[in-house]
């Protein structure tokens, strides 16, 4: 049984880390603290891997694929003593005399020890989302990894399968207090995951050379998950039944939660309410430096066309016009890979930050299986197991969209938006980042990469390009450019109205079309997002004004010293750790 397994090894482990402690690491004495937290990192990402087993699959660490995790009390009592057991032993190594870099994987450990903590007992999202158990995801992810052998794989995924009626049994004594928002979500998600059992799997068992009896074996597990599946969205749709929005818990996560939540999956120095204001204050500077350019602009795009009293619908006007200058839909990928050699050169010329040559970035068409992630560009990174493995820079072909789709998506992402996005997914922003990080390789940084880290760095990118003279200073760059930041920033006001002051649907709606000029349908799918989700949406703002703040204090503090290339250099040189340590780490000189 796999607790009693999990129990085992987790006992062997702590025997063996215990035996250890003589400390000895590769044949040779431990002699220095960095090495007896070397000794730890290992333990803690084996352990790590037990209590994320579904991140592990997304990692590219397969060792455990074909085992599931059935998440029962004994699963969550199990967490709770590794939990522990990693916490001691981690206090047992003296900080202080840890180098720079261990310092902050000694400190990114200690965290997510703390917010794992904070989830089981206070977060308890396992109890209220029944979104919270979804097999397809993962099931699909083992199907099209490349680690082995079709075969091999599907004869993971059917042992794998063995306990997917426990998990759904499961779950259903789990769930107490659901969202009414996150059951819908369930059903929905649980249906989709019917596909990767009704077709995907067969589909794969037909291409392959398993026995007939590994086949027999196998489709007799997924007539089991699939009534298991089903029994499980019966079981949702129960529920809701009686629930009402009166009688049930409000998708809101109300001040308290939100406050630690923030604190542990962003890890900034600002509290969520300090966030909040800086946002606040960002959308007004934005909206004002809007009504200037869309002034200085309005003859050009509306000629003699009078010029309206209220200044956001004059900028919205503006932004309607300037967005029709957009490429051809079927030069929307050539035109992003015709793009990147334009930005390593600028980057050079300007001298912002070193980009190595040897690394090349793929531009790709978005493979099948990723579609329908509604992004029309994304980075796809090895993972932390497969770091010489190609990087794709992901774009939506547009070849399945209506004419009136593809003309509105062109729009979004005109001329001079796609010029950003190029920044931000690429270079000098997700994909130099990604490069460097690879560079100083920690696995601890990599497996736990600090998000708002990772997104700051990406919206910070955008404006430093700006002001270092990108798109030579046009008045309808800098315009999209601040509409386009102007999302990160209303999705932070947002986030917080939602889940914190109780704003309502209307009033959010409103809010995003009105001050951030966005489309209805785009409002709408936000909606849904800061439903379903809580403090991520903050994720891009917050990081982007903490590395923008710390660079602006480095300047002063440096004065003439300071230098823009050796400042972005050094940031990244301390791989995907938050913010705050990076900063503390830059101001004290180390
Ligand atoms: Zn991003």
């Amino acid at each position: 049984m796999q607790i009693t397994h999990y129990i085992k090894k987790w006992f062997l482990v702590q025997t063996l880390f215990l035996a250890l402690s003589a400390f000895w690491l590769n044949g040779s004495p431990i002699v220095n603290e960095d090495q007896r937290l070397d000794k730890f990192k290992e333990v803690f990402i084996s352990n790590y891997w037990k209590l994320h087993p579904v991140e592990a699959i997304y990692s590219g660490f397969h060792k455990n694929d074909s085992l599931l995790s059935v998440p029962s009390q004994k699963y969550f009592d199990f967490c709770r003593r590794t939990l522990n057991f990693l916490n001691d032993s981690l206090n047992k190594l003296d900080v202080s005399k840890l180098s720079v870099n261990a310092k902050t994987d000694f400190f990114m450990m200690r965290d997510r020890i703390e917010s794992d903590r904070w989830y089981i007992d206070e977060f308890r999202d396992y109890e209220w989302n029944p979104a919270y158990y979804n097999l397809g995801g993962e099931f699909a992810e083992i199907l099209n990894a490349s680690f082995t052998t079709l075969d091999e794989r599907l004869r993971i995924i059917s042992k794998r399968l063995i306990k997917s009626d426990e998990y759904f049994k499961a779950a259903m004594t789990n769930i107490k207090n659901p969202v009414i928002e996150h059951t819908n979500l369930a059903i929905l998600q649980n249906e989709g995951s019917l596909e990767v059992f009704k077709t995907l799997v067969p589909d794969s068992i037909a291409k392959s050379r398993l026995s007939i009896d590994e086949k027999k074996l196998l489709n007799e597990r997924l007539d089991l998950v699939r009534e298991s599946i089903s029994s499980y969205i019966e079981f949702l749709k129960g529920l809701l039944v009686n629930m009402t929005i009166d009688n049930s818990k409000s998708f809101r996560i109300g001040k308290e939660l939100y406050s630690k939540k923030f604190q542990y999956d962003i890890r900034s120095r600002y509290s969520a309410d300090e966030i909040y204001e800086k946002a606040i204050s960002r959308k007004a500077e934005l909206h004002t430096q809007m009504a200037v350019l869309s002034r200085k602009l309005w003859s050009k795009y509306l000629g003699s066309m009078p010029m309206p009293d209220e200044d956001r619908v004059m900028i919205r006007m503006l932004i309607d016009k300037v967005s029709e200058t957009h490429v051809h839909r079927d030069s929307f990928l050539y035109a992003i890979e015709k793009q990147l050699p334009e930005l390593v050169k600028f980057v050079n010329d300007k001298n912002l930050i070193y980009i190595d040559p040897s690394k090349p970035l793929v531009v790709r068409k978005t493979p099948a299986y990723m579609e329908g992630s509604g992004a029309g560009a994304s980075i796809s990174a090895p993972g932390p197991y497969d770091v010489k493995a190609n990087t794709y820079y992901n774009v939506s072909p547009l070849s399945g969209y209506t004419p009136e789709r593809a003309e509105s998506y062109l729009k979004e992402y005109n001329h001079y938006i796609l010029q950003i996005l190029n920044i931000h997914e690429a270079i000098p922003g997700h994909y130099t980042q990604l490069v460097y990080a690879n560079q100083s390789p920690s696995l601890i940084k990599s497996i736990l990469g600090n998000g708002a880290m990772i997104e700051g760095w990406a919206v910070y990118t955008e404006r430093m390009m700006l002001e270092a003279g990108y798109g030579n200073d046009e008045p309808e760059m800098w315009l999209m450019y601040y509409k386009w930041h102007l999302r990160s920033v209303c999705n932070t006001i947002l986030d917080y109205s939602v889940h914190v002051l109780n704003w309502p649907e209307k009033v959010s709606i409103k809010f995003l079309t009105d001050e951030a000029f966005q489309q209805n349908a785009e409002a709408q799918g936000k909606w849904t997002r800061v439903k379903l989700s809580q403090v991520q949406l903050c994720s891009y703002f917050t990081g982007y004004s903490e590395i923008y703040d710390l660079r602006e204090e480095l300047k002063v503090n440096q004065a003439s010293t300071f230098d823009l290339k050796q400042f972005h250099e050094k940031f990244l040189s301390y791989g995907s750790a938050p913010v705050p340590y990076i900063r503390d780490l830059m101001l004290s000189g180390n």
